[in-house]
């Protein structure tokens, strides 16, 4: 079990360290392949300064060749990746298990395109189109495979097909409204186009607790921001941080949720 922990750990850090090449090579438009190098000099980075976490303690956050600062962005997001796989890893795998194998694979792959789209978000504002609609093609092709674990094929009508259009239709309309309405003021076309992954992922009534818990951080985060003075009444955060946190929040602790509040009206 501790093997098993340490190895989702050692997996979520490398894969973290990729997402950090891909958001920044999507961005300059370079290919994903190739060794990694230095944003400021391009000197190629070896392999012993390529650790996740390890490498930038190391370096005290330099780069070896030319001592450019490195972002905070880097060490943050291979930890974030490392701590998300640890938790899916440990709710959603089960040796013995096969189909959580396939469940847990499919959490891996959907969990890393959120956090390219997050630090992509972050970084430039902007949510990259290629990872959302390779994660969305790949969340829709998952929902049927699931289907087929049932034993009933490709068939619309049945539960998490459905449900994850429904959700997808329903957070879609409603983002896209907000954005048409505010003439993306309060909300970026953007945002209504990652709902519509967010929907395939946690399904319905899943996403109304999903975009709630969104709305409420957000707002928290935002008020704080302005009590701090960070931020002006009309300056916009990024949303797309929260709606993933909402995401993240419903695949592991929605059920416990629920049964919590079942559970205040049947003492
Ligand atoms: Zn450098």
């Amino acid at each position: 079990m501790i093997i098993m922990s340490l190895f989702f750990l050692v997996l979520g850090l490398s894969i973290g360290s990729f997402i950090n090449v891909l958001v920044y090579r999507l961005r300059v438009a370079e290919s994903i392949m190739g060794r990694s190098f230095c944003p400021h000099c391009r000197n190629k980075v070896a392999w012993y300064d390529n650790i996740p976490l390890v490498s930038f303690v190391l370096l005290r956050f330099r780069c070896r060749n030319c001592k450019e600062r490195i972002s905070w962005q880097y060490p943050l997001v291979e930890a974030l990746t490392g701590i998300i796989f640890l938790a899916i890893g440990s709710k959603f795998f089960s040796f013995d298990d096969m189909y959580s194998w396939f469940l847990t694979g499919y959490y891996f792959f959907i969990s890393a395109s959120l956090i390219s789209i997050v630090a992509y978000d972050m970084l430039y504002m902007e949510i990259p189109s290629i990872v959302l609609w390779v994660a969305t093609a790949f969340a829709l092709a998952f929902n049927f495979l699931f289907d087929i674990e049932k034993g009933q094929l490709l068939s619309f009508a049945n539960g998490l097909t459905l449900s994850g259009l429904a959700a997808s239709a329903a957070a879609f309309a409603f983002f896209f409204s907000l954005s048409k309405f505010s003439k993306e003021k309060w909300m970026g076309m953007g945002d209504a186009y990652l709902v519509i992954l967010l929907g395939f992922i946690v399904g319905w009534p899943e996403i109304l607790f999903a975009l709630f818990s969104a709305f409420s951080i957000g707002a928290i985060c935002g008020i704080i921001l302005i009590l701090f003075k960070k931020k002006k009444m009309e300056s916009q955060l990024p949303f797309a941080p929260f709606l993933v946190l909402g995401t993240l929040l419903t695949l592991f602790f929605y059920q416990a949720v629920m049964d919590w509040y079942l559970g205040l009206f049947n003492l």
